[in-house]
């Protein structure tokens, strides 16, 4: 028996971003439908089609370019409505994040958030960690009932839906904007080329030990070379050395590439709460002692402002 899944989508531009491909990995097989917003989601649907999705409905009215989380809620509530899932699937992103609680409440339905090992059967079997990754559970979803699920980026492979063409649907979705209690002011857009660090299969972060803005260099140009993405230790944030967009750990982003340079950091819990699930984890630091060494598939006992040029 297939079950139906609702696929919110999220692209960047027009361009599908990878965590919504491995959506459809996880709902292969399955009757897949899928919702985008923004402008440019046409162009991102027809792709999303293309990839055995049955419908996908999108809508392109400018005021759905940046994400509102009523508006969205509304939406995406009109085509629960419309369309029965029963499983709701989104990415762990911010937008994941935020979106399928309130949807979950909204229809008194199951959550299952940060999804990291899903088994599509008659029942749903998913993992998801526990207590910052110490301790994960098996969630069961009992047949039929309706369910809000997100995924964590990364831990299942990208994938197709099926292997037949779908249909786009232009959707309208009969939000007020007028009638809304959340009002835009100002977006502040960090500019960088680089891979999101969520979504990145590459990561160099580094520490407090890297003293100084500047010095933070030596890692840019290492993930340069590798097209990875770069991160922070909290301490590196706190003390202005690393943006707060970098920050990985309890408090700042979770990532699970496939594989993560831990430079100068000693591996605190918070700091490996974010990053314990990345497939392969090498450190370099130059107390042999150091906590995040447990952690490691390789270590460098070392200095990193001596192996960070050497490995570049
Ligand atoms: P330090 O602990 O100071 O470690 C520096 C490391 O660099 C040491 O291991 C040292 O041996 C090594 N080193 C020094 N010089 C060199 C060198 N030249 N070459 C090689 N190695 C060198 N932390 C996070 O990262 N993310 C979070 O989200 C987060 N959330 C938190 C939430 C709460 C509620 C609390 C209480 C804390 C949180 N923290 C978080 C902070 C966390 O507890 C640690 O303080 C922090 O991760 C330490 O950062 P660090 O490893 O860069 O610094």
């Amino acid at each position: 028996m297939t079950k139906k899944f609702l696929v919110i989508a999220e692209s960047r531009g027009s361009e599908l971003k990878k965590s919504t491909q491995e959506l459809l990995g996880l709902a292969q097989g399955q009757e897949v439908y899928g919702v985008l917003f923004g402008s440019s989601s046409a162009k991102a649907a027809e792709t999303l089609a293309q990839m055995g999705v049955k419908e996908v409905f999108y809508c392109a009215e400018p005021s759905f370019d940046r994400y509102h989380s009523e508006a969205y809620a509304s939406a995406v509530a009109e085509l629960v409505e419309k369309i029965q899932p029963e499983v709701v699937l989104a990415s762990a992103t911010s937008l994941g994040k935020d979106l399928l609680p309130k949807l979950a409440a909204r229809f008194d339905a199951h959550l299952v958030s940060d999804v990291i090992e899903a088994q599509v059967g008659d029942e749903l079997r998913l993992r998801r960690p526990y207590f910052s990754g110490k301790a994960s559970a098996e969630i069961r979803v009992p047949n039929s009932e309706l369910v809000f699920l997100s995924l964590r980026p990364n831990a299942i492979a990208a994938g197709r839906a099926g292997d037949q063409t779908g249909k786009i649907t232009s959707f309208q979705p009969a939000f007020d904007f007028g009638s809304s209690k959340i009002q835009f002011l100002e977006q502040t857009k960090a500019s960088s080329d680089r891979p999101d660090l969520a979504e990145a299969s590459t990561i160099v972060s580094g520490g407090r030990s890297l003293k100084s803005r500047e010095n933070f260099k030596i890692l840019f140009d290492l993930a340069d070379v590798l097209g990875a993405a770069v991160g922070a230790s909290r301490a590196a944030v706190d003390e202005g050395l690393a943006d707060h967009d970098m920050q990985v750990g309890q408090t700042g982003k979770t990532v699970n590439p496939n594989l993560y340079m831990a430079f100068g950091i000693s591996g605190a819990i918070q700091h490996l709460a974010g990053m314990r699930t990345s497939k392969v984890i090498v450190a370099i630091n130059k107390d042999a002692q150091a906590p995040i060494f447990s952690k490691a598939d390789y270590g460098i006992v070392g200095d990193l402002f001596e192996l960070a040029p050497l490995i570049t």
